[in-house]
């Protein structure tokens, strides 16, 4: 029996996003339907580095980082690319990210997103409980390493942008760092642990618990494609999807890179665009970080997960249609066996598994959430870009408020869908 107040809401999109705003609705005492058109979490939600960090603040367009861009768009190594045919499109997109990157921008975009990723664990936890998932997700920090002091100097700013967050943070030298990570190569000499921060060891695995625990519970799963909405006097009567119109009251835009044409079904232009990330796995590695490290000049992450070891990162401009460039998953090995020099030189092919995903991205890294411009019973929640893990389980919360009616417990106005006009 659904209890007084209670909605029917459509969640379009089952990845993490969607499945913990699902989970939470239905906490609320909503009638709760995921619409999802492939299986749950085979999104971007898939192949991450699976760090829960809520002290991931600082937006990719860092002050600085522009100066970086042109030599890495001619290294094959660099960690970022750009297919050049792909240019034209992304231009606008890319303008919004240059003016994002003054210190004023930048900071104001690390206020905004503590709230939202800070208290990730904490919004985590109630979910991961009911749905006995306790076994994937696991608190032990996040560690950055650094083959320079002076490399660490040049990332100050983002450190001290952290810290004026709130975020707690301890420094090793090469001797400290090698007694916390006995399998790092020699070459790092500084590392900073950040240890409020958290992991899963299987991502895929935890947004299908926190689904079979949503279906348990009474909430449906609808095999579907969305594409639009059928409002009546300005509140929401249908959500189209190719298989027909489905009744509900309320929706939510979860559909990760893919949402901006639901958005602009309903006359929001926002500049979703995708940086595709990619990552590459071993299986049985001779070696292993004992918590996720990344490498801080790379810019990749090596996550210990139940499956094997993860290297995962670099972003990919080039859109939602163009074919992988495996090459890039390739880089992550080389630099890899760098990173841990107790791996095999080499490593027979069945045991290697490639995978690149589309990360939704707004170019100031902050998600649209909050409600649509048209009615407010379709509420926005895409565009978590590098942090949609982290952040997905405050979103999810944030949407029950909304959608309940509650005000939301973190200020939302930085994430309005209308901030690009
Ligand atoms: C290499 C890499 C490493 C990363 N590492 C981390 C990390 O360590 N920590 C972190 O916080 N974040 C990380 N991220 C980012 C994170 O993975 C994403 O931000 C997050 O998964 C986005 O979740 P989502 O639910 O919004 O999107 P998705 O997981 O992509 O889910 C969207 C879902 O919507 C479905 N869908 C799309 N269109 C429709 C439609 N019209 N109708 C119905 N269904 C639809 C899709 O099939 C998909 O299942 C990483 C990303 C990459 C690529």
């Amino acid at each position: 029996m659904p209890a007084i107040g209670a909605r029917r809401v459509g969640v379009i999109g089952a990845g993490m996003v969607g499945v913990c705003a699902a989970c939470w609705l239905q906490r609320d005492g909503h009638s709760v339907f995921l619409i999802e058109s492939d299986e749950p979490g085979r999104g971007a939600s898939f192949g991450n580095a699976g760090c829960f960090n809520g002290s991931s603040v600082t937006p990719v367009a860092m002050p600085g980082v522009m100066w970086n861009v042109p030599r890495w768009l001619f290294d094959p190594l660099a960690p970022l690319a750009l297919r050049w045919s792909y240019l034209p499109t992304i231009a606008p997109w890319l303008l919004r990210f240059i003016r994002a990157g003054t210190p004023e921008e930048a900071r104001a975009a690390a206020r905004a997103l503590r709230p939202l990723v800070g208290p990730t664990l904490e919004a985590l936890q109630p979910l991961v409980s009911a749905a006995g998932a306790e076994d994937l997700v696991h608190r032990l920090g996040h560690l950055y390493v650094y083959r320079s002091a002076d490399g660490l100097e040049k990332d100050r700013l983002a450190w001290d942008m952290r810290r004026e967050n709130g975020v707690e943070i301890d420094e090793f030298d090469a001797d400290e760092l090698r007694q916390l990570e006995p399998a790092l190569s020699r070459d790092y000499v500084r590392g900073v642990l950040v240890r409020e921060n958290g992991h899963t060891s299987n991502p895929l695995e935890l947004v299908g618990r926190l689904v079979e625990n949503f279906v348990r519970s009474g909430g449906e799963l609808v095999r579907a494609r969305a594409h639009g909405f059928r409002l009546e006097a300005g509140r929401l009567a249908t959500i189209e999807t190719d298989i027909g119109e489905l009744l509900a009251d309320a929706a939510i835009v979860s559909a990760g890179a893919y949402s901006k044409p639901l958005a602009a079904a309903l006359g929001d232009k926002v500049p979703l665009e995708t940086e595709r990330g990619y990552h590459l796995m071993i299986r049985d590695p001779e070696a292993m970080p004992r918590i996720p490290t990344a490498d801080a000049d790379g810019k990749f992450v090596a996550t210990p997960m139940d499956t094997g070891l993860r290297f995962a990162g670099t972003v990919e401009l080039a859109g939602l249609a163009a074919p992988p460039n495996w090459r890039r998953a390739r880089i992550l090995l080389d630099q890899g066996r760098k990173m841990l020099p107790g791996l095999a030189a080499s490593h027979p092919e069945e045991r290697i598994s490639v995978w690149m995903g589309h990360r939704p991205s707004l170019p100031d890294s902050l998600p649209v959430l909050g409600p649509s411009g048209a009615t407010p019973d379709v509420i926005y929640a895409f565009g978590h870009g590098h942090v949609g893990m982290t952040s997905a389980p405050m979103t999810g919360k944030i949407v029950a408020d909304l959608v309940t009616g509650r005000p939301p417990s973190i200020d939302i106005a930085p994430f309005s869908a209308d901030r690009f006009h």
